[in-house]
């Protein structure tokens, strides 16, 4: 079966049409600047990236323009709109409602608006890619694939935050997690990879883009992750800060007479790496900085894997040991300086690792030695597949 993935964003949208049964993408592509003024850059697979400049006033036009792409006769890798047996749409925020992922209906699309309250720039684009592909592909089964389902099995004193409890009762005020998709796909994979029997297996994720996250799977379910009520607690990310002393957000904003949504874009967007270095976000420059003798940039890579470390240790015991650690996204799967940085950290779990091992890139591989105590590896993540699984499976 023909499936198509679908990640909406709020002012862009990325797609894949995934053959089920070879599990290979026909196509793949990202509407961007919707609402604004548009582009579609397509790319049907073995062939050249089509870059089209038409309107894209808003997603459904988007969509219907994805569509044309899919079907043209010389860049397209369908004749039909027939041939697409279903649709898979990646949703944000399932708050504890969606602890899996779902086949859409009305309940299930007033259950995902339910949530937009925690999820306020992603839900809301979600559910328009939802209603739109409804309105264009009538009768084609959609499923629903959420970024948080994956943590729901975490128990309450890992997901409880230490305030008012009434905030849990009445707003839902927790620890919800993030990036489920991509943690539940890499551990299942790091478990297989490293020979573990998944029902006693203890493995710790680092999936590290320019946002961030870190879980702990215990026997295949995840018991604590590093994001929280949002996507800004945890690691150091590109510009977010992750964990801060709250205390922080009053007292810049009195010195800087800012208020506290312009103190959250501070968090969210001038942080992290970025905010550290003062070089950007993306660890190629960051890494040319450090080399050119830049101290910002060196000491915002350093703190970037001190952070990771950290957390790593802190799910070796809330697990009571570590078996794999697996690293994924951008970061994770291409920056063997900052995964061996993070594993130095990490001697006294009896971690080694393997240098000419650990400088392959693109594929899954053990970058520890065999008499690590503890199997290190990369597991390039595959979100788009992993929600094209979870459509068939529910179809
Ligand atoms: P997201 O999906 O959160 O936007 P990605 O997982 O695509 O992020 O990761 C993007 C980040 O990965 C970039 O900002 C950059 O820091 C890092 N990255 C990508 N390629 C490389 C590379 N070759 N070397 C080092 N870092 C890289």
């Amino acid at each position: 079966m023909k499936v198509l993935v679908v990640n909406c964003g709020s002012s862009s949208l990325k797609y894949q049409l995934i053959d089920s049964e070879t599990e290979q993408a026909l196509a793949v592509g990202l509407c961007e600047r919707i609402g604004i003024d548009g582009r579609l850059k397509h790319t049907p697979a073995g062939g050249d990236k089509v870059v089209l400049e038409d309107a894209l006033p808003n997603h459904e036009v988007a969509i219907k323009n994805v569509l044309a792409a899919l079907t043209n006769p010389t860049y397209g890798v369908i004749k039909d709109l027939s041939e697409i047996g279903a649709v898979g749409h990646r949703v944000v925020h399932g708050g504890e409602k969606f602890t899996k992922s779902v086949l859409i209906d009305d309940a299930v699309i007033a259950g995902i608006k339910e949530c937009c309250d925690l999820a306020p720039l992603h839900n809301p684009a979600n559910l328009i890619g939802i209603d739109a592909c409804m309105k264009l592909m009538p009768g084609v089964p959609e499923v629903a694939v959420f970024d948080t389902a994956f943590h729901q099995t975490m128990p309450k004193e890992a997901y409880l935050y230490a305030v008012p409890y009434e905030y849990y009762t009445n707003y839902g005020v927790r620890r919800y997690g993030f990036h489920g998709t991509s943690h539940s796909y890499v551990s299942k994979r790091a478990i297989a990879v490293a020979g573990l029997d998944a029902n006693n297996s203890k493995v710790v994720v680092c999936h590290l883009g320019n946002g961030a996250s870190c879980s702990a799977v215990l026997n295949g379910r995840s018991v604590d992750t590093s994001m929280g009520l949002t996507p800004l607690e945890g690691l150091i990310m590109g510009t977010r800060s992750g964990d801060i002393d709250p205390a922080v957000i009053e007292f810049v904003a009195k010195k800087e007479n800012k208020s506290l949504s312009e103190m959250m874009t501070v968090l969210n967007k001038k942080s992290g790496v970025d905010g550290i270095s003062g070089v950007g976000s993306d660890f190629r420059d960051l890494d040319a900085a450090a080399k050119e003798g830049n101290e910002r940039a060196q000491v915002a890579v350093e703190a970037f894997a001190y952070r990771v470390a950290k957390y790593v240790g802190a799910y070796t015991a809330a697990m009571n040991g570590v078996d794999a650690i697996a690293f994924t996204a951008g970061i994770g799967e291409n920056d063997g300086k900052v995964r061996k940085k993070i594993c130095d950290r990490l001697g006294f779990l009896g971690i080694t690792i393997d240098d000419a091992k650990n400088a392959i890139r693109g594929e899954e591989v053990i970058i520890s030695t065999p008499d690590s105590k503890v199997k290190v590896m990369v597991i390039p993540t595959n979100e788009e597949l992993a929600i094209c699984r979870e459509t068939v499976a529910l179809i």
